[in-house]
């Protein structure tokens, strides 16, 4: 039940004076909501400038185009003239320096008499311009005579608006807004208030929609990050308490005694690097608690995840428990078996592959095995979410480069067992503030180290105008046996859907004009070819028959070919920075040092001259994703611009980055010193919960 004391907050905008249909559309639309928004989501759609109108100068000296404020005396009134009502009605003003002529398009009548009055003293502030050598003041923002001007601040908010939405009504509607604020309990506890110097809800509430100075409404000043850190403990907080929930039924745990994982490490042709260790064993710890698993693994391309998420495999299997392995293509799906299978075989775990490409009765028996409980580890792609997907019992979820799949299909996994773990595997680190925002307390495990032996990359760019000197120099390498990776970009979706094959058109050409030059010894791959087809082209690039593999990013170039020494990236500059780092990250994976080249058009933008920058400096994913991050924005790391996770109308990662884990710190001691938010805190928090609409997690904690 919503805390009563709430209730003036969660009227309908539409009881407020002068919010009416006609307002309740546009405001619907402004702030995306399906129904009318109450009038705590028109408190807070915060500002996004202010207009200063504490300049006052005399006519003569008004600047045009800025907003200015002056004082005049009505002189004269000229009306449209009649029959003509779309010229404009013009009023004359003046002081002792000048004239200014203030100008309306079809005023009611009468309105403008009164506003207005010949001979009158008024204030009138808007924006000035020059029209005919005189100065002119289009709908002056605001006329007041001198007790209404000694009630403004000087400083008006702006706001994000939409067509039809005068920025008057929304000033207005807030104005109203704001005395509807009851006097609402402190939630933030007395420490962080004081350690973050945080002013009171309301006053931040009053300080930005009525701002005193310019510096009221900024992200980062104490107003905003009052409402940010609000915003922020709210999602911690019910995050804290959805997963408070995810408690095992007593008794059940899915790790063994670890005899399968031991009969794996033994036939490993490597050692595990210590990462790697650390991460089985805080793996196999998560197994083995009441609480179920939430864990992020991230390392590059080719750091080792896949061993990792096998042995988590073996773990559950050891207790006789399945467990699913997502992957987001085919190929990568393919590539994970292949090197799990030999491994798995050898301990004796019984692994099958499941993709849409699987058919007829090969589908049929495997899915059979594994509803008879004959499969202990199922790797694929979507098609393990499907419904006649069935495990006898699924215990653990991994889901390989999370971020191309939305929450749903995660759940839709998970759905599939009881109290099932979690291990999101990660080649694109994402900033921990941001897995925090919206994982909430995810564990995370790190694979920072390269397997031994690997050899630094040397990243170059180069224009495209050198591209002559670049295939002399392949000509070279090819003739001394190198391996070489080609990409042509897939374009952009663009609006005639044509994207795809413009990819491929730039592939194919580079493959004919390619093997022109160098003969047999290029392939190709692309994502129109047919499945067989394209395992083809692989395995010759992989077994050498082919030296040279031209490839659209469309198939990730997922296959792992430790030979392949160079990589030239063709318009590298349409990358993305994660896109750059996977493909990559396809080289660099043997014994010998390899050389990748990004090939650019000039000129090349600003951002994306940046990012071939980052790109050539480092190889470190983790600084390439906060690089990443700072230079395209949170969405775009995630990959969610679209899909829409659970949105955040204040807090701003890049702004309010450092709240989120004092955030997360205190939504857990909240919970520890009170699991069932029962105790005197806990109005305040239920009315925090409500205001940022977390208040789905709630009923979890029952009645209270
Ligand atoms: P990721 O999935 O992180 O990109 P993979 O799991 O595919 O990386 O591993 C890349 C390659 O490195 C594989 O061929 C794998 O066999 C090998 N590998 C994994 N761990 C080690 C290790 N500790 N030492 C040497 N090679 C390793
Ligand atoms: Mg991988």
């Amino acid at each position: 039940m919503r805390p009563p004391i709430l209730n003036p907050l969660f009227a309908p905008i539409t009881s407020l004076p002068g919010v009416g249909p006609k307002q309740d559309k546009l405001f619907r639309y402004l702030l995306d909501r399906s129904e009318t928004p109450r009038i705590v989501d028109l408190l807070l759609h915060l500002p996004s400038n202010v207009i200063d109108r504490r300049a006052q100068p005399k006519i003569r000296d008004a600047t045009p185009g800025t907003v200015v404020t002056l004082k005049v005396t009505v002189d004269r009134h000229r009306p449209a003239p009649p029959g003509r009502s779309r010229a404009p009605y013009t009023i004359y003003a003046s002081d002792e320096t000048g004239t200014v002529m203030l100008t309306y398009f079809r005023p009611q009548g009468g309105y403008l008499d009164k506003l207005l009055p010949v001979g009158e003293v008024r204030y009138v502030s808007g924006t000035a311009q020059m029209f005919d050598g005189m100065l002119q003041m289009v709908h002056p923002e605001r006329v007041v005579d001198e007790e209404g001007f000694a009630k403004l601040s000087g400083i008006d908010p702006v706001y994000p608006l939409t067509e039809g939405l005068a920025i008057g009504s929304m000033r207005r509607a807030m104005a109203q807004a704001l005395t509807k604020l009851p006097q609402l309990p402190e939630w933030i506890g007395p420490e962080v208030v004081r350690r973050c110097s945080f002013p009171g809800f309301a006053t931040a509430l009053h300080h930005l929609h009525q701002p005193d100075e310019i510096t009221d409404i900024l992200p980062s000043g104490p107003f905003w990050s009052r409402l940010a850190y609000d915003e922020l403990l709210a999602n911690q907080l019910a995050l804290a308490l959805v997963r408070a929930q995810l408690r095992r039924p007593a008794g059940t745990r899915h790790a063994g005694d670890g005899h399968l994982r031991r009969k794996i490490i033994d036939a490993l042709p490597y050692a595990l690097t210590s990462s790697q260790q650390e991460a089985v064993r805080a793996i196999a710890e998560d197994l083995g608690k009441p609480l179920r698993m939430l864990r992020l693994l991230q390392g590059d391309v080719g750091s080792g995840k896949t061993v990792v998420a096998l042995l988590a495999a073996a773990a559950v299997a050891e207790e006789g428990r399945q467990s699913a392995l997502m992957a987001p293509t085919e190929i990568l799906a393919r590539q994970h078996i292949a090197t799990i299978a030999p491994l798995a075989e050898r301990a004796g775990l019984r692994v099958a592959i499941l993709t849409g490409r699987d058919k007829g009765k090969d589908r049929r028996d495997i899915l059979e095995q594994l509803a008879n409980g004959e499969i202990d580890l199922l790797v694929g792609t979507h098609a393990l979410i499907q419904d006649e997907v069935i495990f006898k019992s699924l215990a653990l979820a991994i889901v390989d480069e999370q971020h191309r799949f939305g929450v749903r299909e995660r759940l839709l996994l998970t759905d599939k067992g009881e109290a099932v773990d979690m291990l999101v595997l990660s080649a694109t680190p994402i900033p921990r503030t941001l897995v925090m925002t919206y994982f909430g307390d995810m564990d995370i495990s790190e694979l920072r180290e390269k397997p031994a032996g690997r050899q630094p990359i040397d990243t170059r760019v180069v224009p495209v105008s050198r591209l002559g000197e670049i295939i002399e120099a392949l000509g070279r390498a090819l003739k001394a046996g190198k391996r070489v990776y080609w990409i042509c970009p897939l374009v952009e979706e663009s609006d005639n859907g044509l994207g795809t094959d413009m990819g491929l058109i730039d592939a194919t050409q580079r493959f004919e004009s390619l093997q022109k030059t160098f003969g047999d010894v290029v392939g190709l791959v692309h994502g129109k070819m047919k499945p067989k087809e394209k395992d083809a082209a692989m395995a010759r690039f992989a077994a050498g028959e082919t030296q040279l593999l031209v490839a659209t990013t469309v198939v990730e170039v997922g296959v792992d070919v430790p030979e392949a020494t160079i990589m030239v990236i063709e318009n590298a500059e349409r990358f993305g920075l994660s896109q750059l780092h996977q493909l990559r990250g396809r080289v660099g994976r043997g014994r010998e040092a390899s050389t990748c080249i990004l090939l650019y058009r000039e000129p090349a933008g600003e951002t994306a001259t940046a990012r071939l920058r980052v790109i050539r400096e480092t190889t470190d994913g983790f600084r390439i994703a906060e690089e990443d991050l700072r230079l395209r924005g949170e969405g775009d790391v995630l990959g969610t611009r679209q899909s829409g996770l659970p949105g955040f109308r204040i807090a701003r990662p890049e702004i309010h980055g450092s709240l989120v884990a004092q955030a997360r710190d205190e939504a857990l001691r909240i919970l520890q010193d009170d699991p069932k938010l029962a105790g005197e805190r806990s109005e305040a928090l239920r009315c925090l919960l409500y205001l940022f609409e977390r208040d789905e997690a709630i009923p979890l904690i029952g009645a209270g």
